[in-house]
């Protein structure tokens, strides 16, 4: 079985942000920053996206829906942390119910600096997203078997 390209589709979801970087993932996607230039559609079903976008840290309540999130996603599959509270925390890392960032849960391919993450960084993530997304369906079609890897090995 071969995997065809096509274009790559991402699902985003506000882990626990001051909702800072999540607008400016919506900024990218306006006529002003045109992310769709690239043929990438903002979908909000994981089923079909290719590529997941988190914003804002991981803590008790959200750590599942990260995961469960995560794991509807079909193989290949690429992970972009937007902003430092999705890396580390950030701001919000000391508070007592955050665990981190997004790679306490599950593993993440590309970290977007900034706070807030500015259009230009998280678009420059984005591509190097579909870099790697396009060198794991290479690594796919080469060997069809580390797809039925259970998700999060990585971690
Ligand atoms: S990195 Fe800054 S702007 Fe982004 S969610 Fe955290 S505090 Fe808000």
């Amino acid at each position: 079985m071969t995997y065809l390209a096509k274009s790559p589709w991402i699902v985003h979801y506000d882990g626990s942000s001051c909702n800072g970087c999540d607008i400016e993932v919506l900024a990218a996607l306006t006529p002003i920053y045109d992310v769709e230039r690239f043929g990438i559609v903002n979908t909000g079903n994981p089923k079909h996206a290719d590529i997941f976008l988190v914003t804002g840290s991981v803590n008790e309540k959200n750590r599942e829906i990260v995961k469960n999130t995560y794991d509807q996603m079909p193989e290949p599959k690429v992970v972009v942390a937007i902003g430092i509270c999705a890396a580390t925390g950030g701001i919000f890392r000391e508070c007592y119910n955050v665990m981190g960032g997004i790679d306490k849960v599950i593993p993440v391919d590309v970290y977007v600096p900034g706070c807030a993450a500015r259009p230009e960084s998280i678009i420059d993530g984005v591509v190097q997203a579909l870099g790697i997304l396009e060198a794991k369906r290479k690594a796919m079609n080469e060997n069809p078997g580390a797809a039925k890897k259970p998700a999060g090995d990585a971690r």
